[in-house]
């Protein structure tokens, strides 16, 4: 068990067998699927600023390959454990063949603090530990990208130390780049971009306006800042915003570049101005039309699922509801748009990138943009029509087309030897 009793390999795994038995999945597919297809384990030592070598560990987690190279973040966290990426890696697989791109499911990455960390023994560690997966690594077998507490920075870095080992410049090899070595600067939105596209056609299906309506936040990095930015140019109100370090709330909207200057400074919403503090306890009873998880996962347990006040919760976040906040959630008639279909915009960019590395000719940005919005779109309008169909949840309909379009191409390649 992990993070508080939330255990997100059995949850996943729970959440596939549904969709086995409402595909009818075989055999086969169901053991293969279940299982991850590698998991690599690594020691990452690391010369400390002080003098002394420290030892950190480290994973690179394929799920499934069977659509194309492992696709997944990196993420640098102190509770992080391999069945927690053994859980995202399969998320990924899904999340990939739900917005129909040519990859397979991957994640990785080293339990450490990063807040503890200079630069230098950052630096130094993401080196160390990028040569000791590069055994999997490369545009056809396995390209990270920024996850929790990684950024362009690191990927640079990654990216560096994998053209120093094999020779040449391999940009194809990461996504998520700083834009002087190939990256795009839709990359850094796109996940926030992504949800605000799911959230449009959403609030459309169920006749609720999006001007004026009110979301709460949880989580301010990466998707978190970004995403209040969005929803409150498209005309809503941020009510509420929350953090490891604390809450905020303004009935009358939080002002988003107040809250990212705050953040800047202080390192934690905690103490804005532009709000009253609440307790992160009293974070998801705010009354909102829009409750968006966009840090960890099991955010949204038994207990949140029970009070949050939205009509639908929109999960930017990877994994961030239980199994039971789910039923909760379902039973209170809380329409839930599942992570696997929200937050897939980021790897959609990442797709974009990788293919104008692999074409070396650079995408003008408009079209990326538009092609990015579209691929989105359809993957919302895909699981819709199948929920609907199949009168289930969006979260097991998104599980349903993305088993169908994995069993697809496993059943096409066939099993070697
Ligand atoms: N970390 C992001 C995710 O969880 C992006 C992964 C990628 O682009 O490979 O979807």
């Amino acid at each position: 068990m992990v993070n508080g009793g939330f255990d997100p390999w059995q949850a996943m795994l729970e959440r596939l067998r549904d969709a086995f038995d409402l595909v009818g999945a075989d055999e086969y597919v169901r053991s293969v699927l279940s299982v991850p297809r590698r998991s690599l384990e690594v020691s990452v030592p690391v010369r400390m600023d002080d003098g002394h070598v420290e030892v950190f560990k480290g994973w690179r987690v394929h799920h499934d390959t069977s659509r194309g190279p492992a696709k997944g973040g990196l993420r640098f966290h102190p509770l992080l454990n391999v069945d927690e990426l053994a859980a995202l890696a399969a998320a990924m697989t899904l999340k990939c063949a739900i917005v129909d791109l040519p990859f397979g499911g991957g994640k990785g990455g080293v339990r450490c603090d990063p807040t503890k960390l200079s630069d230098g023994e950052l630096e130094r560690l993401t080196r160390r530990f990028a040569y000791e997966i590069s055994w999997l690594l490369g545009p056809d077998s396995d390209v990270p990208a920024p996850d929790v507490n990684t950024d362009e920075r690191v990927m640079g870095w990654l990216m560096d130390t994998l053209s120093m080992i094999k020779g040449g410049n391999i940009p194809g090899s990461v996504t998520g780049k700083p834009l002087a070595l190939g990256g795009m600067p839709l990359h850094a939105g796109a996940t926030s971009g992504g949800v605000v596209t799911c959230l449009r056609a959403v609030l459309a299906e169920l006749g609720i306006g999006l001007t004026g309506s009110r979301a709460v936040i949880q989580g301010f990095g990466k998707v978190g800042a970004p995403l209040a930015y969005l929803l409150a140019s498209a005309g809503m109100r941020v009510v509420a915003v929350a953090d490891v370090a604390g809450a905020v709330y303004n009935p009358g909207g939080l002002d988003p570049s107040q809250l990212a200057a705050h953040v800047a400074e202080h390192g934690t919403v905690a103490g804005f101005k532009g709000g009253q503090s609440i307790g992160t306890e009293e974070f998801w009873s705010v009354e909102s039309e829009v409750a968006v998880p966009a840090a960890l996962e099991g955010a949204i347990d038994t207990e949140a699922a029970k009070v949050i006040q939205a009509k639908v919760v929109i999960e930017a976040a990877n994994g961030p509801t239980t199994l039971s906040g789910d039923a909760v959630l379902e039973s209170r008639g809380v329409v839930v748009v599942p992570d696997i279909l929200a937050n897939a915009g980021g790897v959609t960019a990442s797709y974009l990138e990788w293919v104008q590395a692999r074409q070396g000719y650079a995408w003008e940005q408009r079209v990326a943009a538009e092609r990015l919005r579209s691929k989105m779109d359809l993957a919302f309008r895909e699981v819709w029509a199948k929920a609907d169909r199949l009168k289930i949840s969006l979260r097991r309909a998104a599980y349903v087309l993305g088993v169908e379009r994995v069993t697809e191409a496993l059943l096409a390649r066939g099993l070697f030897p």
